[in-house]
């Protein structure tokens, strides 16, 4: 770590996947950086996403082609940096008569096979939904189709794991902490931050700010920075919600709406599908914010359109809402808003920098990072040479294609433990999966269970490895065993991870 006395050289606002992913890269080159978060990694928009490792294909119709090109090209960089969080889908995108006709998605879908670079992922096909079993769980109207490819990724352990690859290379991450202020004076800044557990305070010294606030970008500009005029982003929420499994296949759909917006229906969890998203403007503070009855009856509206069987609220188990923190660039409907990033700096190495980020997809976060290193090495002066194309994600050090082995693996190693349980584990830890399980041969042996498969094993090492403090942390963000664990269990973790922080017993 290069520190000069007590002067961290970057200090970032924001444990979302833009903010860990520039923590994590600058950490990489050699610079000395502190990310402060103020509610657990991921608790923003990062883990509220359609969890799509996608070009785009709808931004084409809005002239995005620097965006689209660029996103097609991570997304086999992506997959091979984190192939357990990462792996490939196909979408099933039906023809519907009356909205955009065949000959344009087929061109769109021409562009999207070419425009980025494409190794591992296959080509566009056109199906006959009449006779194609992926034709069976849509109404009979339904003729044609094509099947074109994207990825999938988990976003909330994407950011995780990118914090902790931060962490591994010397970066200090504090969630669980809010910065209040932020000044300079003489080429340093001061940043005051407050435990919000605790109310405790304190300050850091950085030469440069990196605001990756996310949704609160504009706040921080205004109440810690006193840029009362700050209006950059347009906030713009988006709903999603899981129902019981529609349909066996493994691929997903792509829905056409009448009103020009589209909607994804996408095999989730083993047992579920994930239904979303809409548009909608958004006021106020993204914190706690929530799916409308309105945004619901329409996500139902829309895949009964499609599905022979109607989708009803009695088949929703769960949903979820975040906000987009678009750029804004006074377009008029919240789907028209570009999706591409734009940072800003401000002041130099004798002032302080400030470095805004606005926008940027999970998609795009690591190309984010590198531009967000050249404004930070413009000013601090370079240190290393980009990394990250080429890098792994912990427990992701094994190829794009070798998941299925990585299964076997463990299923040899452990061949008394249910597949099932293995192939979770697998996609959540990668090779650390092994790491995790160490000696053990029964479930048993990995101490209490909380419900589902999740034990005090797994619990333990979320807490030591992942900053993990309470039972919404794992059951939501680390891992989606929320959908499978009750009341009494999540009260069960709850109160041993509050035993755990105070050293009692549970
Ligand atoms: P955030 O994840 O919100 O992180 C900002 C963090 O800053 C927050 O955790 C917050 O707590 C913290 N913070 C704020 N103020 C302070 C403070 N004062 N002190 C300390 N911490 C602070 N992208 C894709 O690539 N594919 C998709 O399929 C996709 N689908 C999406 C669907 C929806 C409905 C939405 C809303 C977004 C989707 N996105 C998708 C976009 C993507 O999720 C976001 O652009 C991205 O997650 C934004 O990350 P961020 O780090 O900028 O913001």
């Amino acid at each position: 770590m290069s520190k000069r006395g007590n002067i961290t050289d970057l200090f970032v606002i924001g444990g979302g996947v833009n903010g860990c992913a520039i923590a994590r890269d600058a950490a990489g080159r050699g610079f000395s950086v502190f990310l402060a978060e103020m509610g657990d990694l991921a608790s923003g928009t990062s883990s509220a996403a359609t969890k799509l490792i996608h070009g785009g294909l709808r931004y084409l119709e809005y002239y995005e082609f620097r965006l689209v090109h660029e996103a097609l090209a991570e997304r086999e960089v992506l997959w091979a940096m984190a192939p357990h969080l990462i792996r490939p889908l196909r979408f099933v995108l039906p023809h519907h008569k009356g909205l955009r006709p065949a000959w344009l998605l087929r061109t769109g879908l021409f562009l999207y096979d070419h425009l980025g670079g494409r190794r591992l992922l296959p080509p566009t096909r056109t199906l006959d939904l009449r006779r194609d079993p992926l034709g069976r769980p849509l109404k009979e109207g339904y003729a044609r189709a094509f099947e074109y490819s994207d990825c999938w990724v988990d976003d909330a352990r994407l950011v995780t794991l990118l914090a902790r690859d931060a962490a591994d290379r010397g970066a200090a991450i504090q969630t669980r902490t809010r910065v209040t202020a932020a000044s300079r004076d003489d080429g340093v800044w001061t940043i005051r931050l407050e435990d919000v557990e605790t109310g405790l305070r304190g300050t850091v010294r950085a030469r440069l700010v990196v605001n990756a606030a996310g949704p609160w970008v504009d706040t921080v500009l205004r109440e810690a920075m006193g840029q009362a005029e700050a209006n950059h982003v347009r906030l713009v929420k988006g709903s999603h919600i899981v129902v019981r499994k529609l349909y066996e296949h493994d691929r997903a759909y792509f829905f056409q709406n009448e009103d020009g917006r589209i909607i994804f229906a996408i095999p989730y969890e083993r047992d579920f599908t994930l239904i979303g998203t809409t548009d909608e403007e958004f006021a106020g503070d993204p914190h706690g914010v929530a799916i409308s009855d309105a945004e619901r009856d329409y996500l139902l509206a829309a895949a009964t359109e499609y599905f022979e069987r109607p989708v009803t609220a009695a088949d929703i188990v769960w949903s979820y809402a975040g906000v987009r923190p678009l750029f804004n660039d006074h377009k008029s409907k919240a789907q028209e808003a570009t999706r591409d990033y734009v940072l800003t700096r401000e002041g130099d190495a004798a002032t302080g920098a400030l470095v805004n980020v606005f926008g940027g997809k999970l998609t795009t976060h690591r190309r984010l990072a590198e531009a967000a290193l050249s404004h930070v090495e413009a000013v601090l002066g370079a240190r290393g040479k980009p990394w990250t194309k080429t890098s792994k994600l912990p427990g992701g050090e094994f190829g794009p294609t070798e998941f299925e082995v990585q299964v076997e693996r463990l299923n040899a190693l452990y061949p008394s433990l249910a597949d099932r349980f293995l192939r979770r584990l697998a996609r959540q830890y990668g090779t650390r999966a092994a790491l995790l399980l160490g000696e053990a041969q029964q479930l048993r042996d990995l101490g209490e269970g909380f419900g589902a498969d999740l034990t005090r094993r797994e619990v333990d090492y979320l807490v030591a490895n992942e900053w993990a403090r309470t039972a919404e942390d794992i059951l939501w963000r680390r891992t989606k065993l929320g959908l499978r664990v009750g009341a009494d269990d999540t009260a069960r973790l709850a109160a041993y991870l509050a035993g755990r922080r105070t050293g009692a017993k549970p």
